[in-house]
């Protein structure tokens, strides 16, 4: 009897130590060329520039205190976002901009990559989601979507922070978490130390479809403008801090009782 409850437990851990996953693109080999990845965060307006810059910041903090330091860099500018750097930014136009629902998603990342690496990613903050007005949520959200630029996807504990639902309340970073962060950052800085190149890299014509939904997309096939630059791969990691509002509202203690 006591055997077979360490048994289950031992695989009940075992299923949560695989909790986490990782994005498409980060499975089939792309990564980041160097740490730290280097964000700006553009804004007009010079209070919310603030803000999501301070946020921004202490979402990096909290990664960095459980995990390595130097992953990210973040700072702050005044004025249009550009569309040629790592970029942080707070969108109105976000369902047109995204095609996403913007009654459901807080916020998305999207990585583009280029050969073997991730050239260049963008987190997209939904401006007309009620939560993301919450400076204790939009933290959250944030803390979410550099898992996302990191590799990291949806989590399939319901209580880590990149869990497909928003953590409300937030207690902090689940060791799933911790990790998922730690392999990705591991595995990044050996694709590095080898030079890895993807057998995936720059096979620029081959578009996966994904579903639109949690998860990765690949919209190379659908970026205008076509040769710019030797076939940038937008990739597209629904980063939804998402769903639930709704359900968050109803139940605010979702995910803290499994
Ligand atoms: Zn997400």
């Amino acid at each position: 009897m006591k055997k077979l409850l360490v048994f289950l437990f031992t695989l009940m851990s075992w299923q949560q130590a695989m909790a986490y996953r990782l994005t498409e693109d980060f499975s089939n080999g792309f990564y980041w060329s160097s740490f730290p990845v280097s964000f700006i965060v553009m804004d007009t307006d010079a209070n919310r520039l603030q803000m999501i810059t301070n946020l921004a910041k202490n979402a990096v903090q909290e990664w960095e205190t459980s995990i390595t330091e130097g992953l990210w860099n973040i700072t702050s500018q005044q004025g249009s976002p550009s569309s040629n750097r790592n970029i942080i930014r707070w969108s109105t136009k976000f369902g047109k901009e995204t095609g996403l629902s913007e009654s459901t998603t807080l916020a998305v990342a999207i990585r583009y990559t280029k050969g073997p690496y991730v050239a260049r990613a963008e987190i997209i903050i939904n401006g007309n989601h009620p939560m993301n007005s919450f400076e204790e949520q939009l933290n959250t959200v944030l803390v979410h979507e550099l898992g996302h630029i990191l590799g990291l996807d949806h989590s399939d504990n319901s209580q880590a922070v990149m869990a497909p639902t928003l953590q409300v309340p937030y207690f902090g970073l689940h060791w799933d978490d911790q990790m998922g962060m730690d392999y990705t950052v591991n595995e990044t800085k050996r694709r590095q130390v080898i030079g890895y190149v993807s057998p995936l890299a720059s096979s620029g014509s081959t578009t996966e479809e994904s579903p639109l939904s949690c998860g990765t997309v690949d919209m190379s096939g659908g970026s205008s403008g076509g040769g710019t630059g030797g076939g940038m791969n937008p990739i597209l990691s629904l980063g939804f801090g998402l769903l639930l509002a709704l359900a968050a509202l109803k139940s605010p203690f979702k995910g803290r009782a499994s």
